[in-house]
């Protein structure tokens, strides 16, 4: 089984008998402990209990045929990574919400992901333009060839939301790992511009001043 990353401290670990228990209730039998296919109401229900910060998640998904496909996050009801305040508020909660429909509605999500993306770029590279395509172009000599097309990429599959095709009969479909897709690009996002040069800037500025310190004490010896 792979590992578990922890939502709330980032943290990944093992699925063991001290962090992990499965369940399977389902309407047709009163034992509650096994797993039996044939149940059709039979849902899964896991328990994830994360050694370092000792909090508990749970997610719940369908395992029969009566109770459809679903897969949700019961505890905490959305997957979304808690980012420091120095991100701004109104991406977070873009983000958030983005996470927190993915199920409901994938193609919601994925737009709501693309309005993420064109506030990322305004606010942290100063890029504003009339629309999210000539940001991006503007963009393209300061990000890595790779990097840029995925932009262009989650523009795309964000349109698929926003816009509907001149043909309304043309439904273009979006399941709700696609949509994960989109939000862990985000994610990754976030953390190279944003979480990346903090840290940067923190240990760039902690190094300057112990240099500081050290010469202060070098030209008045004790
Ligand atoms: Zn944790």
């Amino acid at each position: 089984m792979e590992p578990f990353k922890c939502p709330y401290c980032d943290t990944t670990f093992p699925l063991i008998h001290t962090t992990y228990r499965h369940w399977h209730p389902s309407f047709d039998s009163s034992d509650n402990q096994s797993y039996n296919s044939m149940y059709p109401t039979q849902i899964s229900l896991r328990f994830y209990l994360c050694p370092s910060c000792e909090r508990l998640s749970i997610k719940a998904s369908s395992a029969g045929s009566e109770t459809g496909s679903f897969n949700t996050n019961l505890l905490p009801n959305s997957f979304a990574t808690q980012f420091p305040d120095y991100v701004p508020e109104s991406i977070r909660n873009d983000y958030s919400e983005a996470c927190a429909i993915v199920n409901l509605s994938p193609k919601a999500s994925a737009t709501l992901s693309r309005r993420c993306l064109q506030s990322l770029i305004r606010d942290f590279w100063g890029i504003k333009k009339n629309t999210l395509y000539q940001e991006i172009t503007e963009l393209q000599n300061h990000v890595s060839v790779e990097q840029w097309k995925v932009l262009n990429a989650l523009r795309n599959l964000g349109n698929i939301g926003a816009h509907p095709e001149a043909d309304v009969n043309l439904i273009i479909d979006m399941d709700p790992d696609d949509a994960v897709k989109i939000i862990k690009v985000i994610e990754l996002l976030i953390k190279q511009w944003y979480v990346e040069r903090h840290e940067q800037q923190k240990l760039y500025s902690e190094v300057t001043n112990l240099s500081d310190e050290k010469c202060s004490q070098k030209s008045n010896p004790k």
